[in-house]
């Protein structure tokens, strides 16, 4: 049945590009047990490790039981990225060694159990077969058990190659922070005069061998863990020391820095940016943090606590990448908001596209209704300027008026 399944799977998982995954499990020592305790004892325990293992399983994963000591678990749609999928399958595999390590009360005695498991992603190529994929779950198990047993292994090409490359690009990020591989670029916003008023920061990296990376490549996998914490508190740093310059003592310039939601949701977060501005010397009326309307789903009582505390000193707050995820208005008026950013998708069709057009009409009303201040993204043509002034008043970010470039550079121009 196993086989058939997958086999069936197949097709299925090839034509809507998702992964699905095979997971081989084989009790350690079990032999040993069994001989120690008898068979009666062994099949009673086989029988409720199939239980606890079945509780940890998703309707629509599928258990079964290869023979002897060995389990299977077949579990289809995953996810479309195979990192994704292995990561998912690792915390499959962490929760059916927990539930394992519960000691079994089998025939008045208290057993305590340790497995090793093999997982095979699919499908991998064109023409895998379901014994293949069987093949390489064994596999992968093999060399979990000679690795000491209680582990968990991949088939190693399962890995393919942009799964490995999320996997380096996340081992070197982490020291190129220490390393001081990392740029702050900055991008220039004017008014509808072309002043430039206030400028984005936004983070380059200068591999040793890569070159200068755009933020595309790396800021989702920093984003997958705390390393985006460490990355978005060196930028805050960065930019307080550039804003504690004396060129901006009474200037009236802001710099907008990016804040992403596990950043803004660290405990102690108004704290360190609070901090972060005194230790530099630089004032918080010129700092803006940019946060994105995803932070609102969650919590959004002790979101608006953390912006009141850091608006209450003189910090604006600007929302990213407006009208792409889920803004509830209803809070949007509760927060203490400053600035709406729209998205560049909007900004760059509404001169020809009607529905665009009503959108980022309807945008600047609400903006001008909360008093809010609009920031346009991604402005590159005249046209595009042209719409905009003619519908509000509305600050320009986009290549049009400059790309981002070094930090010296565009400090540069504005003295
Ligand atoms: P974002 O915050 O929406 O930043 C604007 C992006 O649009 C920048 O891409 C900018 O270069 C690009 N852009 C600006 N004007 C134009 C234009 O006229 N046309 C087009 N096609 N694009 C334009 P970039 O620098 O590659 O940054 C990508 C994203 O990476 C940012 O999107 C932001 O979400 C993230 N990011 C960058 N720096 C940081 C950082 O320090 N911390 C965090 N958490 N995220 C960052
Ligand atoms: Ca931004
Ligand atoms: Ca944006």
């Amino acid at each position: 049945m196993l086989l058939d399944r997958i086999e069936m799977m197949l097709p299925f998982a090839r034509r809507q590009k998702r992964q699905d995954a095979l997971l081989v499990l084989n009790i350690d020592r079990f032999k040993t047990l069994n001989d120690a305790r008898g068979h009666a004892t062994g099949d009673l325990l086989l029988q409720a490790v199939a239980l606890r293992i079945k509780e940890v399983l998703r309707e629509g994963d599928l258990l079964a039981r290869m023979g002897g000591d060995e389990f299977a678990i077949l579990v289809p749609e995953l996810a479309s990225r195979s990192d994704d999928a292995m990561l998912r399958m690792l915390h499959i595999a962490e929760h059916v060694h927990d539930s394992l390590h519960i000691p079994f009360a089998v025939d008045g005695e208290t057993i305590r159990l340790g497995a090793s498991m093999g997982i095979a992603l699919f499908p991998q190529n064109a023409d895998d077969s379901q014994i293949d994929i069987l093949r390489r779950a064994n596999t992968a198990l093999h060399q979990a058990k000679t690795q000491g047993g209680g582990r968990t292994a991949f088939f190693e090409s399962a890995m393919d190659e942009a799964a490995k490359q999320r996997f380096q690009v996340e081992r070197e990020l982490r020291t190129a922070i220490p390393n001081g591989e990392l740029r702050v670029f900055l991008q220039p916003q004017v008014d509808a005069q072309g002043n430039m008023v206030a400028a984005e920061a936004l983070v380059r990296w200068q591999h040793p061998q890569r070159g200068l990376l755009a933020p595309g490549v790396f800021i989702p996998i920093a984003e997958e863990s705390d390393l985006i914490v460490d990355l978005d508190d060196w930028m805050l740093a960065e930019v307080c020391r550039l804003l504690a310059r004396d060129m901006f003592a009474g200037r009236q310039f802001r710099i907008a820095v990016n804040v992403s939601p596990r950043q803004f949701r660290k405990a102690g977060f108004a704290e360190g940016v609070l901090a972060r501005l005194r230790n530099s010397g630089a004032e918080a009326s010129h700092l803006t943090l940019e946060v994105t309307e995803g932070l609102m789903l969650q919590d959004v009582n002790s979101v608006i606590a953390t912006m009141s505390g850091l608006s209450n000193s003189g910090i604006h707050f600007s929302v990213d990448d407006f009208g792409t995820g889920y803004s509830s208005l209803a809070y949007l008026k509760r927060l203490p908001l400053n600035e709406l950013k729209i998205d560049k998708t909007f900004v760059q069709d509404a001169p020809s596209d009607p529905d665009d057009a009503a959108l980022v009409e309807g945008m600047l009303s609400l903006a001008k209704h909360l008093h809010l201040s609009v920031v346009a993204e991604g402005v590159e043509t005249q046209a595009q300027a042209d719409f905009l002034n003619a519908h509000g008043t509305v600050i320009h970010q986009g290549y049009l008026f400059g790309k981002p470039e070094p930090a010296e550079t565009i400090l540069a121009k504005l003295k």
